[in-house]
């Protein structure tokens, strides 16, 4: 079997909260680069990657490019094809975009893959046939009005979600007493029951969040996530010694070695593993692995239609962010229910494009 062609789509999906019906904002999109990998036996691979922002058309030409390199070769032997991609292009990496975009390949690989063996992805990486844990992400934002919040809290809880993040580091200048103000509405509305998390997405000094996170121990998260910067380990080590709650971070972290260094530095509770800064499902598997010789629980970032398959397989799997920022580009996606998320039986990543919405929603 051999890679015969590709095509490669930028879309804008829409910046909706589908989860409790949050605010969405139609002036907006999320700029998404669908892959389309094809081989001479039919069979197509279904890659995608995002996170390129305002230069998103950069990173589309950079999946195109990449792509290009894949012709002729065979998909079911990735190896060859990443080391031609790595001595073509490797020397723009190894972050940031060349990174993204090779994540889309190697989805769509293993994507290939799966379909040809005619097993679903988590079946293929040794994963079992169980309802895998998930949480509800993006309805509790910090840009939210403090009316709004509590009502999405409700609507989750009716809606069956029995874990759901939150996030803090309201806009304007830091405000201790706001933001403990925050988090109590939050308990409160959704009552003692259901597990919170709370990402900070880097905003918080060091000192900020050592005082925080003891400020609200009380409230009884199961995570607090980035709480600063990603990459000031000596501070990460700090907020983990110095306050209670259990720290996530990892998202921002692009390949391997970021990990390794992060786990010998400061050692987080939870390992979050972002799929394309990772660059894609070869790299996620590592990373988890890295974790778990280390003891340490992965969780995961984005595309939870793709990393049900991995934190299904992996041993150390703990649950999957239900974050559906990429859902409208398929037919039918694995939906939240009680808490969970059954992996699919169809070959590979078992999703199938939606070509309506791709219309829709196609900018170049
Ligand atoms: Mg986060």
């Amino acid at each position: 079997m051999v890679i015969t062609g590709h095509e490669v789509i930028l879309l804008g999906l829409p910046v909706d909260e589908p989860l409790a019906g949050g605010p969405s904002d139609p002036s907006r999109n999320r700029p998404t680069i669908l892959l389309l990998l094809r081989t001479d036996e039919g069979v197509e691979g279904i890659g995608f990657t995002f996170l390129g922002a305002a230069l998103s058309r950069a990173l589309k030409v950079a999946v195109e490019d990449m792509a290009e390199m894949c012709i002729g070769h065979d998909p079911l032997d990735p190896e060859p094809l990443v080391a031609k991609i790595s001595a073509l292009a490797g020397g723009s990496g190894p972050a940031g975009i060349y990174t993204l975009a090779l994540a889309a390949i190697d989805i769509a690989l293993w994507d290939i893959r799966g379909k040809v063996s005619g097993q679903p992805l988590w079946r293929l990486l040794g994963g079992k046939d169980k309802p895998v844990p998930t949480y509800a992400s993006g309805a509790l934002m910090r840009e939210f009005d403090d009316e709004v919040v509590p009502m999405a809290c409700r609507r989750l809880v009716e809606a069956g979600h029995r874990h759901v993040k939150m996030q803090l580091a309201l806009p304007g200048e830091y405000n201790r007493e706001r933001e403990i103000q925050r988090i109590g509405d939050i308990r409160a509305a959704l009552g003692d029951d259901i597990g919170l998390m709370c990402d900070v997405n880097q905003r918080w000094t060091v000192q900020q969040a050592v005082e925080m996170g003891q400020a609200i121990a009380g409230f009884g998260l199961c995570w607090l996530e980035d709480p600063v910067a990603h990459d000031d380990l000596p501070g990460q080590a700090t907020v983990a010694r110095e306050q209670p709650v259990p720290i996530a971070t990892g998202e921002y972290i692009y390949g391997l070695g970021g990990f390794s260094q992060l786990l010998d530095a400061a050692a987080p509770h939870f390992v979050m593993i972002d799929p394309f800064r990772a660059g894609g499902i070869t790299p996620w598997l590592r990373i988890a692995e890295l974790a778990h010789a280390r003891g340490r629980p992965v969780v995961s970032h984005l595309a939870p239609e793709v990393q049900v398959h991995l934190i299904a397989a992996a041993p150390n799997g703990h649950t999957v962010e239900y974050m559906p920022w990429s859902i409208a580009m398929f037919k039918e996606v694995p939906w939240p229910r009680q808490g969970f998320l059954q992996p699919g039986k169809a070959p590979g990543l078992g999703l199938e494009i939606d070509a309506a919405a791709v219309k829709r929603y196609r900018l170049s």
